[in-house]
């Protein structure tokens, strides 16, 4: 993924750290620190490697890229360890693990992968990898702000805001399901008309 799409996936990761908050029992304060600092900290593990740059250009980092910053395990226990410590250290601690981690997903199916198991050694979908950098990245971003704000409201059903998005989902459902099924009734019909029984 590009850097622009990283930044784009902020949106989603800032409904899914808020989320991860509410459930860390931190209040409504705290699980908006955690949304703000996720949309900044999709980045995050490129930075970590504190790269260096010759004219503009990316030339090299300290720490080799797309291992131990892309080390998804370390920003999950980063998250577990927030659940005991709480506060505002808490609330950064799981919005930076959440954008780290979502920038780490986005980056897992690109050929050169992402170290799954252990840090330094990057593990690739495929013999490819399932696609370059910088490809599907309108679909991704949607995808994941549509899983973000979903996790959100299951999270928060109590919600003005969740509960209209509820509603409003539940209606388009409906009128989707209103459509189809005269057309879905057709197809078969028309199927059924090929058979002999
Ligand atoms: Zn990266």
């Amino acid at each position: 993924m590009t850097g622009k799409g990283h930044r784009l996936t902020g949106l989603g990761a800032a409904f899914i750290a808020a989320a991860i908050a509410k459930i860390a029992g931190l209040d409504v304060f705290l699980q908006t620190v955690s949304a703000l600092v996720a949309a900044a900290s999709t980045s995050l593990p490129d930075w970590l490697e504190i790269p260096y740059y010759r004219k503009g250009v990316r030339t090299g980092s300290l720490i080799k890229h797309r291992t131990y910053t892309h080390w998804p395990w370390f920003w999950v226990g980063l998250i577990y360890w927030a659940f005991s410590i709480k506060g505002p250290e808490g609330a950064a601690m799981i919005g930076a693990a959440t954008g780290a981690l979502t920038h780490i997903l986005a980056d897992a199916p690109n050929p050169i992968g992402i170290p799954w198991i252990h840090p330094r050694q990057r593990i690739r979908f495929g013999k490819k990898g399932w696609w370059r950098s910088g490809r599907y990245e309108t679909v991704l971003v949607s995808l994941f702000t549509v899983f973000g704000v979903s996790i959100w409201v299951q999270v928060n059903p109590d919600n003005v805001f969740a509960q209209g998005l509820t509603q409003l989902t539940q209606e388009s459902v409906k009128q989707i399901n209103v459509v189809l099924q005269p057309l879905v009734q057709n197809f078969i019909t028309h199927l059924s008309s090929y058979v002999n029984f």
